[in-house]
């Protein structure tokens, strides 16, 4: 891969749950437990796996919206970690971050123009009133909006609607990086496939580079270039899209994507039900964090040696003892 425009390494967030009189730490959630990922200009890294795995909070933390623990963030060369409060804001307009909910995303009290207008007001990127119009009136065409909407408010859209204005005001600031957090997980099946279509548009039309956060598989394989599947805070399978679709390596992806209905029916493929729920990030299992679930499992190898994400073909890494 060429220089990558973002480049994780070593990432990990606990949240501290504190109790008691003294408000002591009483418990440690490992939400992201050492995630490391590159991502080249202008590609889209899918990133999947259930509810709970830490996705979100990776996202977050690749903004520093949400403070990483440890771990280092590389955006165009420039170290995010050591980065003070201005410099953040500066890079910030580099990299936009689009989440679930549109509705909670948009200020009710304000119309969709002044909402848009606010990124442009903040980042100082139109010189007039007339610029500023413009520039909005651009953007609700870009993302399939009629102009006139701009004197609406948001609770006078569908949700399908409201993601393209969220989207819209991520644009106004020309990011390189969005951050898509389950962006269509709130939407009907129907306008899921529009956004999509949406988004892949414009990410040839002005080069963007995405990181796709989702639970659902099927999504993420029609957008992504390369695919990161991820288990109780650890990456344990990344591959180029279309081969962990048809080659999964991982016993947790292969479950995952055993649940993806397959368009075509002369192909089967086995559904593979998991045992048990995810276990508590509270208190992650020790070794492989998958192990108190894999079919596969070898004990006490998988119980107490943690598996290296390793490389076992060209652009396909796993973490697993027993497979690659
Ligand atoms: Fe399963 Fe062991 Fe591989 Fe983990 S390391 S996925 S428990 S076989």
């Amino acid at each position: 891969m060429a220089e990558p425009l973002l480049s994780v390494k070593n990432l990990v967030k606990h949240f501290s749950l504190k109790g008691g009189l003294f408000q002591r730490e009483a418990a440690r959630v490992h939400a992201v437990d050492g995630v490391s990922f590159d991502i080249a200009e202008g590609e889209t890294l899918g990133l999947v796996g259930e509810s709970g795995c830490g996705k979100s909070t990776t996202g977050r933390c690749v903004l520093r919206l949400t403070e990483p623990t440890s771990g280092s963030i590389t955006f165009e060369g420039q170290d995010v970690m050591a980065m003070d409060e201005d410099k953040l804001r500066a890079v910030r307009r580099d990299m936009q971050i689009v989440f679930q909910d549109p509705f909670a995303s948009l200020n009710p009290r304000l119309t969709v123009g002044s909402i848009i207008s606010e990124a442009l007001i903040i980042h100082r990127l139109a010189s007039s009133r007339s610029e500023m119009e413009d520039k909005v009136v651009t953007l609700l065409k870009k993302v399939g909006l009629n102009p006139d909407h701009r004197r609406r408010y948001p609770h006078e859209f569908s949700g399908g609607q409201r993601q393209r204005i969220v989207i819209a005001r991520a644009l106004a600031v020309e990011p390189k990086l969005v951050v898509c957090d389950e962006p269509v997980s709130a939407l009907d099946v129907s306008i899921q496939a529009q956004v999509i279509n949406l988004l892949e548009d414009l990410q040839e039309e002005m080069g963007l580079t995405y990181l796709f956060i989702a639970h659902d598989l099927s999504v993420v394989e029609h957008i992504s270039d390369r695919v990161a599947v991820m288990y109780l805070g650890r990456i344990v399978e990344i591959a180029p899209a279309r081969e962990l679709y048809l080659n999964p390596l991982h016993p947790y992806a292969e479950a995952l994507l055993s649940a993806v209905p397959i368009p075509d029916p002369k192909v089967k493929r086995p559904r593979i039900k998991l045992e048990g729920d995810v276990p508590n990030p509270i208190s992650p299992p020790k070794g492989c964090h998958f192990h108190t679930r894999c079919p596969i499992r070898q004990l006490p190898l998988c119980s107490e040696k943690t598996p290296e994400l390793k490389q076992t073909s060209e652009g396909h890494w796993l973490a697993c003892h027993l497979r690659g």
